[in-house]
This record gives structure tokens, C-alpha cells and sequence, in this order.
């Protein structure tokens, strides 16, 4: 039980939140949203997310004379006010980075850790012998890794950045403070939400003023959040991952603060003060793959992104796609993505627990053998089988290994963001707390949600075999599908982009490298274009307008959709010559996303 005195100042946070959030304020009164920019082009640096204030911040860094990094770190901070059941300090993510000055591409892993006291049988019910429902699962204690991003921006700043934490911190605890317009986003995702917040007192009490989710144009303020970043800016990380907030976290995890008619089971979580303690984010190598004279940089391990995006471009190599019909390249476009989802299943998991063949899965000889399975008309009968590894040589005489089905119960959460600036430095950085709301547990008084990042394991199924690669265990961290990317050209940036979606991330990224370097798009309509994402399943997930366009024209080769409203929200930044930069966002998707340039062009 916490301490009355705390019981105090939590119900007087409530109520002033409950006026603050339910109380129509005109917008003039508080921060205006900025204007949404889809597209921007010019000159100095770019930042582009899927939040027009976060945007603004990340600008405003850039123009003050911070570097890419500094800009990154404060607009994904603001992220975290403003999406913050997609991001924020509750939950982990992958950063990647171009520096200018030495030409390296290097990341960070700030992946969500499980606790080392997990035991194997974590994810099931005592009660019934059996996993808990993914949705119960959802919503839990047992969910939650171990939080990586804060780690993640002060690692990041350590190595590339000139700012401070603390500096980088404030403009987002000052957003936090003043309060944002609830955009329509924001209210449907409460709204979605909804039940499940209802059931813990403070996601009730933060998410859900006065019962319901605040409403489209009112002011949403998050005085605690405010709060929390200016005690890590005053105390450095060390205050949440050893300090003041380190035992809160664990508390809320190992006694979900459910409401007394709660009727979720919400299994209480393993973490304690020591795994908080012991959290390192990883510096890695980044994968590396050609695609048609470019060098793609992707996420390694604990990201299937970067080999799965790696080898679905080296399949799709194999073609003269810019030269195909739509039915003709969409084709291999789809067998491509099933191929290596398939490998991504069958391989896949943290390096440091599993030997994953990288090198294997990224070879040209590989992506040669693998793409001895795709017929010129006829689709593969899906699942299609994983490759073989351990022997091949491009001449399609190597049988495959067995047939994996991939769980994919990543939720359709996260965010993106893309920033560069003036001195030619990048950063893709894509950040989550797993599902839309996590775990959807806010830690009380302290304005954040905790994670659900642990679903990304093997979770369903029990016991999990052990040739599963992504069967859960202590210390390690589930398999992620984040994909930030960075192409280079002759050594010069040419593209990065990113995206949110679970495991459409991989899709959604490989189908804009698609759009844009093969069928002739420039980087807006490539981001525009309508999505399917072949994830070694049928029927193939497509937003409505894309089975429109080519559904008919697929269907003679055995292609099968079946329909979603939208997939992905993506940004990317294309670098141009003399210096042009074209920042995108997208038009529709999530409400739309802003993209700005230091010095727009004339
Ligand atoms: N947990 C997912 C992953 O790491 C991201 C969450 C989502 O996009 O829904 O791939």
C-alpha cells in the first residue's frame, strides 16, 4: 500500500487534472497545434514525425544549433507527451545514426529487457495450466521489459549529441505542462482504450478524466509527466533506473494497480530493483545489404528488421522490377516479403541467446537459392518454408528446412521519427511501448505507461519449444520488427525512413525502398501509396486501396488480400543533390504526420 500523504497528493493531481482535461479551453489559450506539413523541402536539417508540436521541438533544437542528435532526443521526448500510448521512458526502441563526419552508421539497441527472476512458466495461468489469452496478457505486469528508452536518448547523446539531457528534456516537460490540443488520434486511441484504462487507477485518473476519454479540441495536460522529466533532468536516468522511481516502477509491475472491480486478471510481473539496476542499452554494428547500387543500413539484433528488410531486398535483386508490370513486380514484391518473414520466424532472436545467421540471411548466394521458390505466375502456397542455412549455393538445389508459422502478435502501436541536420548527420529512431497503451499501466503520480514489450516472445503457446528462438527467457529481449533504415549512396545519405505497425514495420519499409527505387516514385508518393504486407500468411493484410488497384490484376496468380484500413506511419527524409532536403510524413495515416526544414526552399 503506499503512504497516505501519497494517497493525498494523488487525489489532488486527479482532480486538478480532471478539470484541467475536461474544461474546453480554447486553443488560442494554450499551445496551438502547428500547422500539419506533409512534405517539406529545403535546406539546414529536417525532422519529420507523425505529431506536428513533437516536430516543432525537434525543429526548434535544430535551429537553436543542435545536431540530429539533440533534435531526436527532444522530439521523441515529446513523443512521449504527445503519444504516449505509442512512446515514452515506459517503454524501448532502436536508434540509428549517420555521422557525417567519420561516414559511420552505428546504433543503439534500447530493446525492453525480461527480468532475470522470469520464470519459464511466466505467461501462464496457475489456474488452468495454460498461457494466459494474449489479450490478458496484454494488460499485465508480467508484460512489462525492463524499460530501455531513457538509457537509449542519454547513450545516444553521450556518443553523438552536444546537448544535455536535461536541456534536451525540458521543451517536452514544458508541452507536458502547458498542455496540447487532443486531436481526434489521440481521443479514438483513449477511446479504444478505454475499458482496459478504466481498470487501473491511474491510467483511469490520467487517460480518462472525469470517465471519459478527452474530447477532440480540449486541452490535454500531463502535470506529472512534467514533473518526471524534470526529476531525470535534475538527477540524470539514474533517478528512474536506481533512484526515486525505480521502486515505483517495480511496484506497479509486481501489483498492478488495478480497481477494485477490476475484472482483469492482470498477472503481476517479475521485475524487481535490480533488473532496473542492471539495464545497458547495446551499442551494435548495423546490418548492412546492397540494393541496386545503394547501401542499406538496417537494426541488427534485437530487431528482425534489418535481415528480414536485408534479404527481402536481395530476392527482389534478382529481377528487373523497374522494367516488370504492376502484376509482374507486385508479384515478387509479395514472394519476396513471404521468403523472408518465413527465415525471420524460423532464425530469428536475440543474438545474444540465439545464433542468428546474419550473414547467411543478408548473402546474395542465399537470396539466389531463396528465390528459386518464386514462380513468374503463381503464388507460393503460404506458409512457405524457411531456407536452409547451413548449405546452399544459388543453384536451387538446396531443400528447404521446415515449414514455420509466425506468431506476429506485435500490436499496430509505436512511432518514428527522422531527423537531419545541418552538418549532414542522420538518425532513424523508431520507438514503442508495444501495443497502443502498452501494458496500460500508467506508474502512479509519474505520467508514463509501462510497456508490454515482453509479447513480442513466443507467449502463446507453453512450453515453449526450445528450438523456438524467441521463446522467453531471463535477460533476454524479444524480437523486435522496428526498421529504421539508412541508405547510403557513394558513401552520402540518400534515403532514411522508418515506420510504426508491429511486424508490417518490415513491410511497410521494404515497400517504400520498392516504390521509390524500382517503380518510379518519389519519396511523398512512395510514403502515399497504398500498402499490403506479405508476412508469409494468406490472405495478404492491405489497406482497401491497394486491393482496389491491383487486386484483380493479382488474383489470376493466387494472390488473396484481405482488407485493413491503414497500415504503417511512416516519416522519411530523402537527401537530394546540392543539398535539397524533401522531409516526409504522411498525408493521411494516423491523422496525418508534420514534416519540417530549417530553411524551407523558395
Ligand atoms: N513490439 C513491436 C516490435 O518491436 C512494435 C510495436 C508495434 O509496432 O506495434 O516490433
Amino acid at each position: 500500500m503506499r503512504p497516505s500523504s501519497r494517497e493525498v497528493l494523488c487525489a489532488a493531481a486527479v482532480a486538478a487534472l480532471t478539470l484541467a482535461a475536461t474544461i474546453q479551453v480554447p486553443a488560442e489559450a494554450v499551445v496551438p497545434e502547428p500547422p500539419k506539413v506533409a512534405t517539406a523541402r529545403g535546406s539546414g536539417g529536417a525532422v519529420t514525425s507523425v505529431d506536428p508540436y513533437a516536430t516543432q521541438i525537434g525543429l526548434d533544437v535544430l535551429k537553436a544549433g543542435g545536431n540530429a542528435t539533440d533534435a531526436a532526443v527532444a522530439t521523441a521526448a515529446a513523443l512521449g507527451v504527445t503519444e504516449p500510448y505509442s512512446a515514452g521512458v515506459g517503454g524501448g526502441g532502436f536508434f540509428v545514426h549517420y555521422d557525417a563526419s567519420t561516414g559511420a552508421v552505428e546504433t543503439i539497441d534500447g530493446r525492453e529487457t525480461a527480468p532475470m527472476g522470469m520464470p519459464e512458466d511466466a505467461f501462464v495461468n496457475p489456474a488452468t495450466g495454460q498461457p494466459y489469452s494474449f489479450s490478458d496478457q496484454v494488460s499485465s505486469g508480467v508484460s512489462v521489459g525492463v524499460p530501455g528508452t531513457l538509457a537509449t536518448w542519454q547513450r545516444a547523446l553521450d556518443r553523438w549529441g552536444t546537448d544535455t539531457l536535461a536541456s534536451t528534456l525540458r521543451p517536452a516537460a514544458d508541452l507536458a505542462r502547458e498542455g496540447f490540443v487532443v486531436d481526434q488520434t489521440f481521443h479514438q486511441q483513449t477511446a479504444d482504450n478505454q475499458s482496459r484504462f478504466s481498470q487501473f487507477t491511474s491510467t483511469r485518473d490520467l487517460f480518462l478524466p472525469g470517465g471519459a476519454p478527452p474530447p477532440v479540441g480540449s486541452t490535454f495536460r500531463n502535470p506529472d509527466l512534467a514533473d518526471t522529466y524534470e526529476l531525470i533532468a535534475a538527477q540524470g536516468p539514474a533517478v528512474f533506473y536506481r533512484g526515486e522511481l525505480a521502486p515505483e516502477i517495480v511496484e506497479t509491475v509486481q501489483d498492478p494497480p488495478t480497481t477494485p472491480d477490476a475484472t482483469l486478471p492482470a498477472p503481476p510481473g517479475y521485475m524487481v530493483r535490480s533488473d532496473l539496476r542492471g539495464y545497458r542499452t547495446l551499442d551494435r554494428a548495423p546490418t548492412h545489404s546492397g540494393y541496386r547500387g545503394y547501401d542499406v543500413y538496417g537494426m541488427r539484433s534485437s530487431s528482425s528488421g534489418g535481415t528480414t528488410v536485408g534479404e527481402a531486398l536481395n530476392i527482389m535483386e534478382r529481377y528487373d522490377l523497374a522494367s516488370m508490370s504492376d502484376q509482374d513486380a507486385l508479384h515478387r514484391y509479395l514472394e519476396a516479403g513471404a521468403l523472408s518473414f518465413a527465415d525471420r520466424g524460423r532464425y530469428f532472436g536475440d543474438e545474444r541467446f540465439v545464433d542468428v545467421p546474419v550473414a547467411d540471411l543478408l548473402s546474395d548466394t542465399y537470396a539466389a537459392e531463396r528465390a528459386c521458390q518464386i514462380k513468374p505466375n503463381r503464388a507460393m502456397k503460404k506458409p512457405a518454408a524457411a531456407g536452409s542455412v547451413l548449405n546452399y549455393d544459388g543453384k536451387c538445389s538446396t531443400p528447404n528446412a521446415a515449414t514455420t508459422r509466425d506468431g506476429g502478435t506485435e500490436g499496430l502501436s509505436t512511432t518514428n521519427l527522422t531527423v537531419t541536420d545541418r552538418w549532414g548527420d542522420v538518425v532513424e529512431y523508431t520507438l514503442t511501448i508495444e501495443q497502443t497503451g502498452g501494458s496500460g499501466m500508467v506508474v502512479p503520480d509519474r505520467g508514463f505507461l509501462l510497456n508490454n514489450e515482453l509479447t513480442d516472445f513466443t507467449t502463446t503457446v507453453f512450453p515453449v519449444p526450445e528450438s523456438d528462438p524467441n521463446r522467453p527467457e531471463p535477460g533476454k529481449r524479444p524480437r523486435s520488427s522496428m526498421s529504421p533504415t539508412i541508405l547510403l549512396k557513394d558513401g552520402q545519405p540518400f534515403l532514411a525512413l522508418g515506420s510504426p505497425g508491429g511486424s508490417t514495420i518490415i513491410t511497410t519499409v521494404l515497400q517504400m525502398l520498392f516504390n521509390r527505387i524500382d517503380r518510379g516514385m518519389t519519396i511523398d508518393q512512395a510514403m502515399a501509396a497504398p500498402r499490403s504486407s506479405p508476412r508469409n500468411n494468406t490472405p495478404v493484410t492491405s489497406e482497401p486501396a491497394f486491393i482496389a488497384a491491383y487486386g484483380k490484376l493479382l488474383k489470376p496468380y493466387g494472390h488473396e488480400f484481405a482488407s485493413t484500413p491503414e497500415i504503417g506511419a511512416a516519416t522519411a527524409i530523402e537527401f537530394g543533390p546540392g543539398g535539397l532536403l524533401t522531409a516526409v510524413a504522411e498525408p493521411t495515416r494516423r491523422g496525418g504526420g508534420s514534416a519540417a526544414v530549417v530553411a524551407p526552399a523558395p
